[in-house]
Formats: structure tokens, sequence, C-alpha cells
């Protein structure tokens, strides 16, 4: 059974102004769709993968090569980016938004340190919103396709917030401006699917206790 590229959930371009339609039509039909194939291809030379979840996959990246690390890394992180963002944005409420001042003090600040994580990741990467089992947040910063799923991640963890810091997310509006494609991006965060993966980590907490 081979990955596939899940459809956009809104049109390229929806996410105006913050996001232009040629950029999110080049990321997710060429590059999110590249790294599909090139998981399939990595799939397709080790039998010992065919039936595997990606997040089995994942989980003993570790033992895999380059090709299934960065294409595997790719797909996931990109449908989950994907699903992160809606037209119009939203604001955490609720017990995320509770967890949220708990943690660092007020959106503000997160959304400052979570900034200042994507603006320091050199190079291609991604920035994070990670819960750990017992629901406690950080903010994490990962080179090129890696994330806290990976079994070698510095940080591990269920991200439940990510931005692409790759250049290819925001070079043809934002040009070498990382810090305002950061900072704009807010604008567009589904905080409602943020919450809802949120409240997943907790009940599979509870699942482990039972
Ligand atoms: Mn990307």
């Amino acid at each position: 059974m081979a990955f596939t590229l899940p459809p956009l959930p809104y049109a390229y371009d929806a996410l105006e102004p913050t996001i232009d339609a040629q950029t999110m039509q080049l990321h997710h039909s060429k590059h999110h769709q590249a790294y599909v194939d090139k998981l399939n291809e990595g799939v397709s030379e080790d039998p010992s993968l065919e039936g595997k979840t990606l997040e089995e996959i994942l989980a003993s990246i570790s033992s895999q090569p380059k090709k299934v690390r960065n294409n595997g890394g790719g797909h996931w992180n990109h449908s989950f980016f994907w699903e992160t963002m809606k037209p119009g944005g939203s604001a955490p409420v609720g017990r995320l938004a509770e967890v949220i001042d708990d943690a660092f003090g007020s959106l503000d600040a997160l959304k400052k340190k979570f900034n200042e994580a994507g603006v320091g990741q050199f190079g291609s990467g991604w920035v994070w919103l990670v819960a750990d089992h017992d629901g406690q947040l950080s903010i994490v910063a990962t080179p090129n396709q890696d994330n806290p799923l990976m079994d070698d991640a510095p940080v591990k963890g269920t991200p439940i917030l990510g931005n692409d810091v790759w250049e290819h997310a925001y070079y043809l509006k934002y040009n070498n401006r990382r810090a305002d494609y950061l900072n704009a991006w807010w604008d567009v965060v589904d905080w409602e699917k943020v919450a809802e993966r949120y409240e997943g980590v907790g009940q599979s907490a509870v699942a482990e206790l039972a």
C-alpha cells in the first residue's frame, strides 16, 4: 500500500495574504509530492517496511537509510502542517489555553519562544510545540525533515503544532525574512486542531494507565 499525497483541506489561495497561493501550490503539489514519491521508493527497496504505518517507521528511524528518514519525515511533517492551518486562524481556548499560560506565562510568550527557536534553526528544519506523556509542553527545533516522533530525536513527544522553516515555505513572499514569516504565520494557525491533538495526548496517557 503506497503512501499518497493528502488533498489540501482548503484552496491554494485560502491562506492569503499570510501565505501566497504560489508558495502553497509549489509546496503541496511539488515538494510534498516529491517526499511521498521518494518515500514510496525507499519503502519498496526494503521489504521489512511494507505494511508499516508512517508513525511506526518514524519510531525506528535510526535504523533506516537517509532516504526513508528524509522523505518519511517530509511526508509526515507536511501532512501535519497543512492541518495545522486554516483560513483566518483561531485562538486557543479551554484547557489548552490554561496549559499554555502555565507552561509559558502567556500565549504571546509561547509565540516569542517558538519564533526564536524557528529563527535559531540554522538552515532548513522545523519548529514544534510538543506534548509529553503527562501533557507537559515544550518547544523544540529539528533539522531537515526530522521531528519529535523519531526515536533518536533530542526531544521526543507528540507534536501538536509545527511550522516549516525551510526557505521553500516562505521565500517567494518573505525572501530571506524568516522572522517576518514566523510572526505572520500565527494568523493562520488552527488552534482548535491544536487543542484536539492535545486532548488526544491526554487520552492516550490515561489509556496507558488503565
Ligand atoms: Mn516544506
